[in-house]
């Protein structure tokens, strides 16, 4: 990695601000029913805390939209965070404001202290310089563990790095070396397996990929654009009409640069969008008019396991089927299962295939599982990430 990290600067009795990510679900009681995001950034606040350093921690949580809003108040995680840590962490009434300003300027070595959701200003999204320059005024350095927030321009994540030396904390370390390495460097054979609702969320990521991988597995409700594209009848499924020229054109791509595109050859078709829907597989020539395909059939699977058992690095971004019904579960769980035997390195990137992974129960078989929903999407478009690029260099 080029970008310098928490081990690269001088923290000890230094206020050092981290921008973390701990968007994280809270219930209508406060209770948070996933602690996912804060854990991961332990390994970083720990760090800080060994080497003596007093630590700021700021972050956003859900879309405020400008407005000081209880409902989104950091309190819930600042709780969480003191029992993880098994230390306490002071908690700002606000964000730059006056108790912020205060509780940072007495902050000791080796003490904790959270800022409220820094959404609460609407500034925040509007990467504004005053802003940013407000928050680099409580701190000595800046630190950047928040990649599922790394793909937006916003002031806790670029602007303030205007204002104070930046570097990673240990997740973005962790996520730039996963991504990075299967992106860069790849053992091959490389295989990339994209799947999901849509081509269109999508497009970026399949043309990336296209120049960089040995095989691209296609599944989920983007298949039957490609399926289009190629004249088949899809019936009710999911169909992008606009984008049918664009999976044409992919398809043409992958032959020209000699990329094994495979598309579905049976899918499981159903009745309607429904669990309980009259539902069977049919070859991918043969979907009814009147049915949707909602996973990927049984000699579908077969050929993707194959392709996966043989693969060296496997991305995987995309659930194969709509995998929250039950009944359509299948190809996403075979897939998922498949990836953890493959004895190379499978890496998830999304949102909903890293919840269909740790739903399923393979998170921890994986080589790596993205923190990041957009931001590893971006990242595997080839995207650069502001929150990112805008770290010092080594
Ligand atoms: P990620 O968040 O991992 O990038 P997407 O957001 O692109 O994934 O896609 C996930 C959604 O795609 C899931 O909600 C799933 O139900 C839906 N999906 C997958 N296959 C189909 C299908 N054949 N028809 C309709 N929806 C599908
Ligand atoms: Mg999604």
């Amino acid at each position: 990695m080029d970008k310098k990290t928490v081990r690269d600067v001088e923290v000890a009795g230094k206020k050092v601000m981290v921008r973390c990510d701990f968007n994280v679900p809270i219930d209508d009681r406060g209770n948070i029913t996933d602690d996912t995001r804060i854990v991961a950034s332990l390994p970083t606040i720990e760090f800080l805390l060994e080497r003596g350093a007093k630590v700021i921690l700021m972050s956003h949580l859900g879309r405020p939209k400008g407005k000081v809003d209880d409902k989104f108040s950091l309190r819930p995680v600042a709780r969480r965070l003191a029992e993880l840590l098994d230390t306490e962490v002071l908690m700002a009434d606000d964000v730059v404001g006056e108790d912020a300003r205060q509780k940072a300027s007495i902050l000791k070595q080796g003490q904790v202290m959270l800022l409220e959701n820094v959404r609460f200003h609407k500034e925040e999204t509007e990467n504004d310089p005053g802003f940013a320059k407000k928050l680099a005024e409580m701190a000595d350095v800046f630190v950047n563990d928040a990649f599922g927030a790394a793909h937006r321009a916003h002031a806790s994540t670029a602007g303030i790095t205007a204002f104070l030396p930046a570097v990673a904390g240990f997740l973005i370390e962790k996520e730039l070396k996963a991504l990075g390495q299967a992106l860069q460097d790849p053992a091959r054979p490389f295989t990339a397996i994209l799947g999901g609702a849509k081509v269109s969320g999508k497009i970026g990521v399949i043309s990336n990929l296209l120049d960089r991988v040995d095989n691209l597995l296609i599944g989920g409700g983007m298949s039957y654009t490609f399926f289009k594209a190629k004249g088949l009848n899809v019936g009710n499924s999911l169909l992008e009409e606009d984008y049918i020229e664009t999976a044409a054109a992919a398809l043409e791509a992958a032959k020209r640069k000699g990329v094994n595109l495979v598309l579905p050859s049976d899918v499981v078709v159903a009745s309607s969008f429904d669990n309980d829907a009259d539902h069977y597989t049919v070859d991918a020539e043969g979907i009814p008019d009147d049915y949707m395909g909602l996973d990927i059939g049984e000699k579908t699977i077969g050929v993707y396991r194959d392709i996966i058992l043989k693969s060296a690095t496997v991305v995987w971004n995309g659930p194969m089927g709509a995998f929250e019904m039950p009944t359509f579960a299948r190809g996403t769980r075979e897939i998922a299962d498949a990836m953890s035997r493959c004895g190379g390195t499978p890496i998830v990137g999304g949102g909903d295939s890293a919840a269909a992974v740790s739903q399923m129960g393979y998170e921890d078989k994986m080589t790596h599982v993205s923190t990041g929903g957009g931001a590893s999407l971006e990242f595997l478009e080839g995207k650069e990430l502001p929150g990112i690029a805008s770290l010092l260099n080594k």
